[in-house]
């Protein structure tokens, strides 16, 4: 056995979201990002003596939301904890955090690998506040702190020790982000450091029950890398076992240029952060009430909405899925839904067509510039054999993006693409087109019925496009077999 294949991969990912609140979480100080540095520092943000911390009802409500989504069971007896550190960024000297008491215990989210569906299992999920940030590369001499951040709400989700590859942790994150994102809680971006992933990552022989040694992988600011850091640190973790060297536990940063981790810190050296509840702020209820509000406001989710579209419209799996992908691409297609019967087609020509146009522009499909009825004509144009789609999707789609007064019908008909079906017409051009190739059609007579197509492309080319395909390939099936 190929030594790799003797092991299990074991990882547990932490995952940081800053809520999508105006203000943080004690205070009333904007969260907007990219502000100039220590501008949204109220005293209480900077930890002055006799300032008092409130609780942000938002922040609740945001991380009951998520639980809720994410099937964790509600905590209802709450309170908040001090963790005792100290560093530059940190003013208070702790962070208030629910470390000890999860808002949110247990859940899931569900992923598909190629080997099918997996519910990834969740700990837990918890409220705590941020830290401010400490800035190395702006002065020569000093280190530079900018406290904007510091008391931004975040929940951190924590997953069990379930994960047992790579490709499963991208997966699950790549569909946290999307969850988080849908729901409003969270803006995902990673850049900006409002969602962040630490990976705690072991191996052990397979069939073995307990854990291994872990290290933990932290300053991994894309889905991608954590992918990557995973991968190289299953290697090396493998390599220090198959040498008889001793795994220690111990904190690891990312290099994502070089593609290597390297030790911060190992457990020897970490703190112990005495615990002990917040004195400076109440325990809090949750009620069923307030569960059951925010259950009620919840949008219909990616899943529901794929289910839908596949009963209801007739959609494929695959198209229902590209469809329900984004809040934009769902209410394009919503919106297109009140101006044509052709649910299979307008879902075609969005996850083909309109995309591809986004994607060229680089515009989001909420600035696509053709208005849904427009489009709807077009497409209602093209499924009535009218126009062909190659056409349609083409030349006829930036005429009219090009003229914005035309609608479908004229601009089929300003660049003459209207489709012929008139037999005559397309007996002409098959007459034409056969005459051109007589040698092929000889090969065509003595057996090679491939070239069939090579024929209707011709026929075609030489319509311009505007020869009705269905009729070109009954005449000429007919000509040809006679
Ligand atoms: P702490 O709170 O000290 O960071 P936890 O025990 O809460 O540690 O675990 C943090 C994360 O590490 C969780 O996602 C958990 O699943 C994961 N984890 C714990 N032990 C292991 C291990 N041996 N291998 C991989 N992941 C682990
Ligand atoms: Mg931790």
């Amino acid at each position: 056995m190929n030594h790799l294949e003797k092991y299990e991969l074991v990882v547990g990912l932490e995952v940081h979201a800053q809520l999508s609140t105006q203000s943080k979480l004690f205070c009333s100080d904007s969260t907007t990002f990219g502000a100039d540095p220590n501008t949204q520092v109220s005293p209480i943000s900077l930890a002055h003596p006799g300032t008092l911390p409130k609780i942000n009802k938002k922040a609740i409500e945001l991380a009951v939301k998520l639980g809720t989504v994410l099937h964790c069971e509600i905590e209802r007896h709450n309170y908040f904890a001090r963790k005792n550190y100290f560093y530059p960024d940190l003013p208070k000297g702790y962070q208030v955090s629910q470390h000890t008491a999860p808002i949110c215990k247990g859940g899931y989210i569900t992923v598909i690998t190629e080997a099918g569906e997996r519910e990834i299992l969740l700990n837990r999920i918890h409220l705590e506040e941020d830290a401010g940030k400490s800035i190395h590369d702006v002065d020569e001499y000093y280190t530079c702190v900018d406290l904007n951040r510091a008391g931004v709400p975040l929940v951190e989700i924590v997953t069990e020790p379930v994960i047992h590859s790579s490709e499963e942790a991208f997966l699950f994150l790549t569909e946290l982000r999307k969850i988080i994102r849908w729901i409003d809680v969270c803006d995902g971006n990673m850049e900006e450091g409002s969602m962040r992933c630490d990976a705690n990552i072991s191996i052990r022989l397979k069939g073995e029950k307990t854990l291994g040694k872990r290290v933990e992988v932290k300053n991994l600011n894309s889905i991608r890398n954590v992918k990557k850091a995973i991968e190289i640190e299953k290697e090396r973790l493998i390599e220090l076992v198959e040498k008889n060297q001793i795994i220690v536990q111990e904190t690891r940063s990312y290099d994502a240029d070089k593609n290597v981790t390297f030790s911060l810190r190992s457990k020897e050296e970490s703190e112990d952060y005495r615990y002990f509840p917040e004195p400076d702020l109440p325990p809090f209820q949750i009620s069923d009430e307030f569960i059951e509000q925010i259950k009620n406001a919840l949008p219909p989710l990616p899943e529901q909405l794929k289910q839908k579209y596949i009963s209801a419209y007739n959609l494929s799996e695959y198209d229902a899925s590209l469809i329900s992908a984004d809040k934009e691409t769902v209410s394009f297609f919503d919106n297109m839904l009140n101006h044509s019967h052709h649910y299979k087609a307008i879902a075609n020509w969005i996850i083909g067509p309109v995309k591809e146009y986004c994607n060229e522009e680089k515009i989001s499909i909420v600035d696509f510039p053709l208005n849904e009825k427009k489009l709807a004509e077009l497409i209602d144009l093209t499924e009535a054999g009218q126009i062909n789609f190659n056409n349609a999707s083409t030349k006829i789609l930036h005429s009219l993006i090009a003229n914005p007064n035309q609608n479908a019908m004229e601009a089929s008909q300003a660049l003459n693409l209207i489709q012929e079906k008139d037999s005559s017409a397309i007996e002409q051009w098959i007459n034409e087109a056969l005459a051109s190739m007589p040698e092929k059609v000889k090969e065509y007579k003595s057996g090679k019925k491939g070239l069939l197509g090579l024929f209707a492309g011709e026929v075609k080319k030489r319509s311009k496009g505007k020869a009705d395909m269905q009729e070109v390939t009954r005449i000429l099936s007919i000509k040809l077999n006679n």
